[in-house]
């Protein structure tokens, strides 16, 4: 009865769908096992340039070959896959089409910068016997989050004879960790009363770093800090003055792990954006050889407002477009160029909001991206009125509606908070201010910034193929 009824009145009703209620068996078995690969890329790629690292030896087993080293490989032009690495940072991929390049690019965006906490230029300091490094955070953390957790250290020291020191400290079993202190429930009833914001400030995320004196100097100061900077000296060669020229991050210790009894799940550090960057990587690897030439860009810099040169701010992503032009076609033409650009298509593959129940009355609940639905699209995002927004056309967004449902994609709309409460926006409008159309969609998240936020595995692998299909579409 339900049936008949059906094939003579189409249901005209938008539905969330959640993916692993619809999905047949071998489906989810394929996104669980693609979680597999994504959970051990994200307890590796614990900073913008481990994730670049990753991405890079993928792209060379997959074939990809250095653009820098181009002319010796492929003296034809651009007809194999090749990538460029911006100062180890920044990464962008691209792959040849059926169609010129001049026709346009079909172009995946996401960032692998993730909010953490960096050490200050001048860190290392001793108070009442304990040595501690003084840190900044890398923006959007709530502060409180941070404190009694065990962090790992990693980064890039650069010396000034040119040589680089990488440090990764504190996820392998052997290794020590570091941590933030809280005070004790005891110390301080009235600590309760603060707000959220003034529980814990900047300038008290001190990292625990030592409490041993070094021997035989007693009338010398600052002893614990002085055999911090021993043993610093012993394993990496460094001295104080080295830390004015590095980029060392506190990020939490440990793996991914599933979540939940049924492992539907993924609780991890760095979702945001590593689950979208993951899934656009492993779209390009897989995808058939598509109409339109395929890029992948993953940028740093998106948490903090997306300045600098590896950010998708920096000509580095215009440039590389221009490369793939002269590798084709040996000239180099702004007009071309610019050409090329208007007929480009992107995705500004970042992570939404997953709903929250236990926090309902912050959503539209209409709007909000649900856990395990599928990837979000969101036309626009923006603070009160859309302020900041990119938002994408109608037109466009139905393209896109239309390569999503083509290739049976899970998908949902999504949105940051009640209209008037929040707000964000992303890298969408870096790419769209060189004429391109581009629209965000990506993996919903729960906890999203927090030391540990949460995924599901569907909505992951939902990414992973929406991407692949965008890259593929004609
Ligand atoms: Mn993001
Ligand atoms: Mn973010």
């Amino acid at each position: 009865m339900a049936d008949e009824k059906e094939q003579n009145e189409p249901n005209l009703m938008f539905e969330r769908k959640f993916a692993f209620d619809i999905w047949d068996d071998a489906t989810t078995k394929k996104a669980f096992e693609f979680c597999e690969g994504y959970k051990d890329f994200l307890s590796k790629a614990k900073t913008e340039r481990l994730a670049v690292k990753l991405a890079e030896a993928e792209a060379v087993k997959n074939g990809f070959k250095r653009l820098e080293h181009i002319g010796e490989i492929n003296q034809k032009g651009f007809n194999a896959p090749v990538y460029s690495v911006n100062r180890g940072k920044a990464i962008i991929l691209a792959k040849p089409g059926k169609r010129p390049v001049k026709d346009g690019v079909r172009m995946v965006l996401a960032h692998i910068d993730s909010p953490h906490i960096d050490l200050k230029v001048r860190p290392l300091y001793e108070n009442e016997h304990i040595a501690y490094f003084k840190t900044q955070y890398y923006h959007g953390i709530r502060k409180y989050q941070w404190t009694v957790l065990p962090l790992a250290m990693y980064g890039t020291i650069a010396k000034q004879d040119g040589t680089t020191v990488e440090i990764a400290i504190g996820d392998k079993e052997s290794d020590n960790v570091f941590m933030i202190t809280d005070i004790a429930p005891h110390i301080n009833y009235k600590f309760t009363e603060k707000k959220v914001s003034e529980a814990v400030l900047a300038e008290t995320m001190n990292i625990v770093a030592g409490s041993f004196a070094s021997k035989g100097k007693e009338m010398e100061k600052d002893l614990v800090k002085r055999n911090i900077l021993s043993l610093l000296n012993e394993k990496f060669g460094i001295k104080e003055e080295d830390f004015t020229s590095a980029d060392l991050e506190l990020v939490p210790q440990g793996k991914a792990r599933d979540l939940g009894f049924d492992r539907s799940m993924i609780a991890a550090y760095g979702h945001d954006d590593r689950s979208c960057s993951f899934g656009a990587i492993n779209a390009l690897f897989e995808a058939e050889v598509a109409e339109y030439a395929s890029v992948v860009v993953l940028v740093d810099k998106e948490e903090i407002g997306t300045e600098g040169a590896t950010s998708a701010k920096s000509n580095f992503i215009i440039d590389f477009v221009s490369e793939l032009l002269y590798l084709q076609d040996g000239i180099h033409d702004e007009n071309i160029l610019r050409d090329t650009l208007s007929l480009s298509k992107a995705i500004s593959a970042d992570v939404t909001s997953a709903y929250d129940p236990d926090y309902a009355e912050s959503y539209d609940t209409l709007n909000a991206a649900r856990l395990g639905a599928g990837i979000a699209v969101e036309k626009f995002l923006g603070a009160a009125g859309k302020a900041g927004s990119n938002e994408a056309t109608a037109e466009y967004t139905a393209f896109i509606r239309r390569v999503y449902n083509e290739a049976d994609i899970n998908w949902q709309t999504g949105g940051i908070g009640k209209v008037d409460e929040g707000g964000a926006n992303t890298i969408a409008k870096y790419l769209s201010q060189h004429n391109i159309d581009v629209i965000d969609s990506g993996v919903p998240v729960l906890s999203m910034h927090a030391p540990f936020e949460i995924v599901s595995k569907a909505d992951i692998y939902s990414a992973y193929l929406a991407y692949k299909a965008f890259l593929e579409a004609k």
